[in-house]
């Protein structure tokens, strides 16, 4: 089932999502949802708060859908180590048609759980290591929008209040 993506400024996206604590069913079907969430919208990413639900959750798959292995389900992670820095584009599905660079670690390391509840850790550069710090800041109620400068922030506000007046956001 395709989720309805919450935008900026709803409230819960920038609460602390709750542990997740029941590795069941009901989780299960969310992970699916929220892979096929993402996949809709042409994504690589996505965290429980933008599907409305207020967990410690996200989904990311590189490949959009094309390969199975690259499907990552991550509950309740933290960084454990980052190093380095990558000044990239980043656009985020709360935000459409927001892209915009953000400084990140070029390097990290995650530790977290899968949808099962084992723990485990993992390595990741580039890419991967950004859409981890994106996903995770998610979970942490923490946007995009404010890791820009503040210049690049204030102009992409400005941007969203016009698309609002508009009614296209
Ligand atoms: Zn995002």
């Amino acid at each position: 089932m395709i989720l309805k993506i919450v935008k900026y400024p709803d409230p819960i996206l920038s609460r602390p999502g709750e542990p997740v604590t029941e590795f069941d069913a009901e989780l299960r079907k969310l992970v699916d949802d929220m892979f096929e969430t993402t996949y809709a919208s042409q994504g690589i990413g996505l965290a429980a708060p933008q599907v409305g639900v207020s967990k410690r959750l996200t989904v990311i798959d590189l490949s959009v859908g094309k390969e199975p292995k690259d499907k990552l389900v991550i509950v309740n992670p933290e960084i454990i180590f980052a190093e380095g820095k990558q000044y990239e584009e980043e656009g985020c599905l709360s935000f459409p048609e927001i892209r915009e660079k953000v400084v990140r670690a070029l390097k990290v390391r995650i530790r977290a759980q899968n949808e099962k509840g084992k723990w485990f850790e993992m390595d990741a550069e580039e890419l991967l290591a950004r859409c981890f710090q994106h996903e995770i800041d998610h979970v942490d109620g923490m946007l995009f929008i404010f890791r820009m400068s503040a210049l690049k922030r204030d102009l992409n506000l400005r941007k969203i209040r016009k698309l609002q007046r508009e009614g296209k956001w």
